[in-house]
């Protein structure tokens, strides 16, 4: 196995702050190679409801698939 080059993870957050609902909170992730490129680029925007927000399982599936792979993820729990 050749390692190509770094990948850099960053988890970004965004915080929306209501007098009815109180705080919402959003998860993305911005993902750049060693070399500067963009990899993958969610943008967490969170909102009293349909925040743009994605689960860590999320992320990897597209990080994944931004990586040329199409993952089957096989779960041993049922
Ligand atoms: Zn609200």
């Amino acid at each position: 196995m050749t390692i190509h080059s770094n990948l850099n993870i960053q988890y970004t957050e965004d915080t929306h702050e209501c007098d009815s609902c109180g705080i919402s909170y959003a998860t993305g992730v911005t993902v750049t190679d060693g070399y500067g490129n963009s990899i993958l680029v969610l943008t967490p925007v969170a909102r009293c409801w349909n925040s743009e927000s994605w689960t860590e399982e999320e992320i990897m599936m597209k990080l994944l698939t931004a990586l040329g792979y199409n993952a089957n993820i096989k779960q041993v729990w049922e």
